[in-house]
């Protein structure tokens, strides 16, 4: 058994959903996991955990009733020691936040402030918010004394100008109610185009980069000098791309179109557009990327016809921030489908010719399943924008996020809510 200590100063991130709760202890320097886990089917029956730790895999079921608090309890008590690590070896624990509102623009040391904060945002989030609060908690009282972050899927996208983000509704619900757009994946988009930067061989002050984040859900960002411009999704998850079972952009109107015309309640509005819609909606057969791409080239129309459009709508949104930025350096591909599906990636640059985007069926193939690297032909042939595929690590700048404000001790990142956008 390596000796973790070696490796002190370890971030243990939490990712806590409304059901579920994933775990990892990352070494920030270089975003290695020794440890990688989930507690699943929490607060329903049989509630398990799983977890791998130096390649290992194991399994353990949880009591019935299970929450967040219990799968902590369980990680301290039964995998870090049984692992040989020791709470001196964790320097911090960060949390995955879903929505900061206007409040943080950036990741933060919490305290009472910043929790009250998270709790004023559940009606942004009313499913993930309250679960990341359980997670504080149960993290608190395993860990008494170990400062904790919040790292925002919001905060990375709270540099949009208001011509990005306010709606065309009566400017009071902005104003009274924070209706707006605020998009989302917002850590993974800062990881890449960070890296994209880096790639290139420049600062990422100096770089326009398109960052599409496709997985079960979807959304795409345009970066300008670091900075993000703007994003496909909005007030909530639900505008933009197509997903595997949201339906992404639609005309408002079809909301009063199934109220009043088809009799449909606000739950069967809401499970229709985030459920049933999307890949699996437009299908009729599954949400999952793999499977369609499959039954496509069997001839499953639906199959074919649910890839068609959200390769279509994608590229739409690809061209449109063209427009939105004045020139780009490089288009980046991440996410399940982002990093592994080569068909995705080839129908959407096929749509883009006119863009002048090209792709090399080579490059195209080798990467996948976690290879990083560019797709576009060999320069020298054509001056084709880059493409490059970029495996996200959210967990990783969670960790760097969570390092360095316990570093800094910077009063910035030292849980006082930012002032918005
Ligand atoms: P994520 O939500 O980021 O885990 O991504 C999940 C999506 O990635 C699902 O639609 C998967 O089918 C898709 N995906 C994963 N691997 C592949 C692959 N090799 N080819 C096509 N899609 C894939």
């Amino acid at each position: 058994m390596p000796d973790k200590r070696a490796n002190g100063g370890q971030v243990l991130v939490l990712n806590c959903g409304s059901s579920s709760l994933k775990f990892a202890l990352i070494d920030p320097r270089n975003g290695n996991a020794s440890l990688s886990g989930l507690g699943d089917s929490l607060g329903h029956s049989a509630p398990s955990v799983s977890w791998k730790i130096d390649g290992e895999k194991h399994s353990a079921a949880l009591p019935e009733g299970a929450k967040h608090t219990e799968v902590i309890e369980f990680v301290v008590t039964n995998i870090l020691s049984g692992g040989g690590i020791l709470r001196a070896d964790i320097a911090a624990i960060g949390h995955r936040v879903v929505h900061g509102g206007e409040k943080f623009s950036h990741s933060v040391l919490i305290n009472e402030q910043v929790i009250s904060a998270i709790q004023d945002c559940v009606a942004l989030a009313p499913l993930h918010n309250p679960a990341h609060l359980q997670g504080i908690e149960a993290a608190t009282k395993a860990f008494p004394g170990l400062p904790q972050v919040a790292v925002f899927d919001t905060a990375f996208h709270q540099t949009m100008p208001r011509q990005a983000y306010i709606y065309a509704l009566p400017y009071e619900l902005y104003e009274e109610h924070g209706i707006r757009r605020y998009g989302m994946h917002g850590t993974s988009h800062r990881f890449v185009s960070e890296r994209a930067a880096d790639l290139l061989g420049k600062a990422k002050a100096d770089v326009n980069i398109i960052s599409a984040h496709l997985g079960n859900g979807a959304s795409i960002a345009a970066i300008q000098a670091g900075k993000s411009v703007d994003t496909s999704m909005g007030l909530t998850p639900l505008e933009g791309l197509v997903m595997g079972t949201r339906c992404g952009d639609v005309d408002p109107g079809l909301l009063l179109h199934l109220g009043v015309r088809l009799d449909y309640c606000m739950k069967e509005i809401n499970d229709l557009l985030n459920k049933k819609s999307g890949l699996l909606g437009i299908s009729q057969l599954s949400n999952d990327c793999r499977a369609l791409e499959q039954a496509a080239a069997e001839g499953h129309q639906g199959a074919q016809l649910a890839l068609e459009i959200f390769c279509y709508r994608l590229a739409k949104y690809i061209a449109s921030y063209h427009g939105v930025l004045s020139h780009v350096d490089a288009l980046v591909f991440t996410g399940g489908i982002g990093e592994n599906s080569a068909y995705i990636r080839e129908n959407v640059l096929n749509r883009l010719i006119g863009l002048g985007y090209r792709v090399d069926e080579t490059r195209n193939l080798e990467m996948r399943f976690g290879a990083e690297g560019a797709i576009e032909p060999p320069s020298g042939t054509t001056s084709t924008p880059k493409v490059l595929v970029i495996p996200t690590n959210e967990e990783w700048v969670i960790a760097r996020d969570a390092a360095q404000i316990i570093a800094s001790g910077n009063s910035a990142a030292s849980g006082q809510p930012a002032g918005g956008s």
